[in-house]
């Protein structure tokens, strides 16, 4: 018998290619080479897999998504399960045909990044000459062929200023939705948290401008605000919940309970390619081990946010701190918040330079091994 409903999303990261190379990307340090990518047919069988599991949407991600020539392909088969695909998308590779195909092929919905508002401040985080330019004429087109359209902004030190100008930008867009989302700091932002750690003044005045903003435009635009966790007194609800309500599958087949799970040491998570996703979401031991609420040591166990935030983030406990088992150092009420603490109070005056996201280019100081606690203090 099975009692575990089945996950409502999976995210579908196609590669790790990218134009892009933006300091905070989520993506590993070490990144997939195109030759060790699942083929279309995996990603295929993934998509009637999840279709059979009782998924509900699917997210096409990456890397950069339409680097790869199938998009369309799969779009097509996921639409035809009858899953609501979402393409997340840095858009520089797109144009009108190519915005076209993905909607004939069935796509409901482009979620479009952008670095910045002003061209030489947007292309300097990218990493890329003239990509701000590409991506407004691209979010034009998505727009003009009538699919749906989410703006993502990730927010930091180098930016956070112009957020009303980010808001004013989506509005002129025609944006359904906004994503004003402070940058989270795994992997790639990891490395760079020291270059992009916003002040508590910026981050006070993000969360004033998108307040006043959610009220002044609340018939026109949905905005969404991610904190920055530094600064925070309770974590989020990583994933919803580990295991709970989303999968994440990996260029070369890995499946992941979040985006950033690979960081942790000592887990073994199941490939797509010779486990069905059903039995993955069931019965991998890494998708079990901090699934609910008994894994939780205190003070999570008896605390009465521990079925709405699941104890936070278990990368985060990991980066922080060594184990993947301890209450989230976001938590003011975690043994381990000074650590959080002291990273935000000892930021730099002045932005070290960008550790840019490269394949291959994986910093030596910086492997997959976690930040021990005594470095981030
Ligand atoms: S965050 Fe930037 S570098 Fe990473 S996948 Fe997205 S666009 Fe590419
Ligand atoms: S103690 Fe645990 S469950 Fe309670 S708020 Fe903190 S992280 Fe959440």
């Amino acid at each position: 018998m099975n009692a575990i409903p089945p996950p409502l999303g999976i995210v579908c990261e196609l590669t790790h290619r990218c134009p892009l190379q933006c300091p905070y990307c989520s993506n590993p340090l070490e990144l997939a080479r195109a030759g060790a990518e699942l083929g279309t047919d995996a990603w295929l069988r993934v998509l009637d897999e999840a279709a059979a599991l009782g998924v509900l949407h699917v997210h096409f991600s990456g890397g950069e998504p339409t680097a790869r020539k199938d998009l369309p392909d799969l779009v097509r088969r996921a639409s035809a399960n009858g899953l609501y695909t979402n393409l997340i998308t840095a858009g520089v590779l797109l144009d009108a045909a190519a915005i076209d195909r993905l909607k004939a092929a069935g796509i409901d919905h482009i979620q479009l990044s952008f670095q910045d508002v002003i061209a030489e401040s947007a292309d300097r985080i990218a990493g890329l000459a003239g990509a701000h330019e590409r991506k407004l004429a691209v979010a034009k087109a998505i727009r003009q062929a009538g699919l749906p359209l989410t703006l993502n902004f990730v927010v930091h030190r180098h930016n956070a200023e112009r957020v009303p100008e980010m808001l004013a930008l989506a509005e002129s867009l025609g944006a359904a939705r906004t994503e004003i989302a402070h940058v989270q700091y795994y992997g790639w932002g990891l490395v760079n948290r020291a270059a992009l750690l916003p002040s508590r003044a910026q981050l006070e005045f993000t969360l004033q401008v998108v307040q006043e903003a959610r009220a002044r435009l609340a018939e026109k635009m949905v905005i969404d605000y991610v904190v920055p966790d530094y600064y925070a007194q309770r974590p989020k609800a990583c994933m919803g919940g580990w295991g709970r309500r989303e999968m994440v599958i990996t260029p070369t087949g890995k499946a992941m309970p979040c985006h950033a799970a690979d960081s942790l040491l000592g887990f073994e998570f199941p490939s797509v390619t010779d486990t069905p996703l059903a039995d993955i979401w069931s019965n991998a031991p890494a998708f079990r081990r901090f699934r609910g609420t008994d894994w939780m040591p205190e003070p999570c166990r008896s605390c009465d946010r521990r079925e709405i935030d699941w104890g936070g983030c278990r990368c985060q406990a990991f980066a922080m701190t060594g184990d993947a088992a301890r209450t989230d150092p976001a938590c003011a009420l975690s043994p381990d918040h000074a650590l959080m603490l002291a990273v935000a109070e000892g930021r730099p005056e002045a932005a070290p330079a960008f550790v840019y996201r490269r394949i291959g280019h994986a910093p030596a100081s910086v492997s997959a091994e976690p930040v021990p606690a005594e470095a981030t203090v």
